[in-house]
């Protein structure tokens, strides 16, 4: 029994890594029909046959024969996938307040620049195995159109999550990995790092999102062969054409600053691996980039996760590394597909603050408008979603344009509303986390991690709220603020953007984007 599965995983490895290699013009030229794209035929039988693969496809053919929309124009030369990693839709509409906000308006009316675009949705986004999602998980369900465990990168659900012999052959394959066989240009942005489970998800396959580095690895991994993600990332590199955020250590040795046991120097390998690439960490080599005369880069700014926009930094906001992508990504004929994450907000939520939470997603608002501005959206697919939600919360009965940051003041009011137990309280709070913390101009939330737990109402009354470094009060302690289960927005424009309406499966969001690039 146990050989026999062992055997058929064998053999769907296999029929995968020769699948991988086919003649690339065969696999795109042959005759499609609405129930088998000719793409398909790229991705091993165990993705295709996954219930979770028809039942998106599926999704997807009806919509587009029960809308009034059928027989639209859903084909795409390229795709833009911006993942607002962590937000949620009390997020994206505390952030428009706060964007409306700092530029002096009420804030309520204003909307952000993926919130203008004409068509919107829901995402449902649970992992196979968690009611509320994780980041491995959802990336990877929106990557290969199949959902997955949480905590494993684009392998299926029968793999065991931290077993590497559990996931032989189960590998899928990515939108990313797909386009690149359709020849198009590659491209991944993140202020994460880039071997954090977002980015991870469109070109690793990993039991564990954790195995960053060779340090992570387990002894079973390394006993059956599993690599790490910075080392599969070296191996995928020839094929991306550009790759921007942080995870330096990932990279390098411990004797090189980094946190490799092998001794490895991967950025020199990356450099062997792509003799016409440059390789950049910093913002200068980022700005001072020609982009006409660059066909590869790899850009590593921070050792960790890039800093939040709210510290004192050095390093590229995610809008100049959006523009960076795509002015060498629009250089090819054949299009392109680009991937930018968000990746901070989501950090900025698991500490509790909401001030590094709602500014990262402003940066991401930035980023979008600037993309927008910048590709033909005849041609261009442009979608902004979220992985899941985070607990924050936007509550009380705060009157309109009260700072969002602020505490409650309600209609006709100066001072803060009392609650029940006497005491103020702030219009954004947490259900659960670390609570409350006066860290004043602190920008970096993850300073939070060195205090103690300080959960439960706490008096406030001569704290200001609204400075970068305040976490708001959470009841339920935790080391670390959770994910929300509740669905996430799509927002959408371009060709294929009018199927991403309604209540989808997340994994939907592969389909459209495979149909738009790849369909007739
Ligand atoms: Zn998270």
């Amino acid at each position: 029994m146990n050989s026999l599965k062992n055997r058929r995983r064998a053999i769907a490895g296999t029929a995968l890594v020769s699948l991988m290699a086919v003649n690339l013009s065969a696999c795109f030229s042959q005759a499609s029909s609405s129930t088998s794209l000719a793409y398909q035929q790229s991705l091993p039988d165990h993705q295709v046959n996954s219930p979770w693969f028809q039942q998106g496809q599926l999704e997807l053919q009806n919509k587009m024969q029960h809308s009034v929309l059928k027989g639209s124009a859903s084909k795409a030369k390229n795709v833009i996938l911006f993942v607002g990693d962590g937000m949620g839709v009390s997020t994206v509409t505390a952030a428009r307040i706060l964007q409306g906000q700092i530029a002096g308006e009420s804030g309520e009316e204003n909307l952000l620049s993926f919130e203008q675009l004409p068509f919107s949705g829901f995402s449902k986004t649970y992992n196979v195995d968690q009611q509320t999602p994780d980041s491995a998980g959802t990336m990877t369900a929106m990557m290969t159109g199949v959902k997955t465990d949480a905590g494993i990168l684009s392998v299926d659900e029968h793999a065991n999550r931290s077993d590497c012999n559990s996931a032989q052959g189960r590998d899928l394959v990515s939108v990313l990995e797909l386009s690149q066989l359709a020849g198009k240009a590659t491209g991944i942005v993140t202020t994460a790092r880039i071997t954090h489970a977002t980015p991870a998800a469109s070109y690793a396959k990993s039991a564990e999102r954790d195995w960053e580095d060779d340090s992570e690895l387990s002894t079973e991994a390394k006993a059956n062969g599993c690599i790490d993600i910075a080392q599969q990332f070296i191996a995928a590199s020839p094929e991306i054409n550009v790759t921007l955020g942080g995870g330096r250590k990932h990279f390098l040795a411990e004797s090189l600053g980094g946190s490799r046991l092998d001794g490895k120097n991967l950025i020199q390998q990356w450099k062997s691996k792509n003799t016409q690439g440059q390789y950049i960490a910093s913002r200068e080599e980022l700005l001072a980039l020609d982009a006409n005369n660059t066909t590869s880069l790899l850009g590593l700014f921070n050792n960790s996760h890039m800093d939040y926009s709210a510290e004192e930094s050095a390093e590229p906001s995610l809008l100049e590394m959006t523009n960076t992508a795509l002015s060498i990504l629009k250089n090819e004929q054949q299009g392109f597909f680009l991937i930018v994450e968000a990746g901070r907000i989501d950090h900025g939520h698991h500490a509790g603050n909401a001030y590094n939470a709602l500014h990262e997603t402003i940066d991401l608002s930035d980023a979008v408008a600037s993309a927008l501005s910048q590709v033909d959206l005849s041609e261009t697919l442009v979608i902004v979603t979220a992985d899941h939600s985070h607990v924050m919360t936007f509550a009380g009965y705060p009157k309109r344009g009260n700072p969002i940051l602020g505490k409650v003041v309600a209609a006709g009011e100066d001072s803060p509303t009392l609650a029940g137990d006497g005491l103020p309280y702030t219009t954004l709070s947490y259900m659960n986390g670390r609570g409350m913390h006066d860290l004043g101009g602190e920008g970096n939330a993850d300073v939070v991690k060195k205090l103690a737990t300080n959960v439960g109402r706490k008096d406030i009354s001569n704290i200001d709220t609204e400075t970068p470094g305040y976490h708001q009060e959470a009841l339920v302690p935790r080391h670390s603020e959770t994910h929300g289960g509740e669905d996430v927005g799509i927002y959408a424009t371009g060709p294929g953007a009018q199927w991403l309406t309604g209540v989808n499966e997340q994994n939907m969001i592969f389909h459209v984007m495979a149909l738009s690039l790849f369909g007739d």
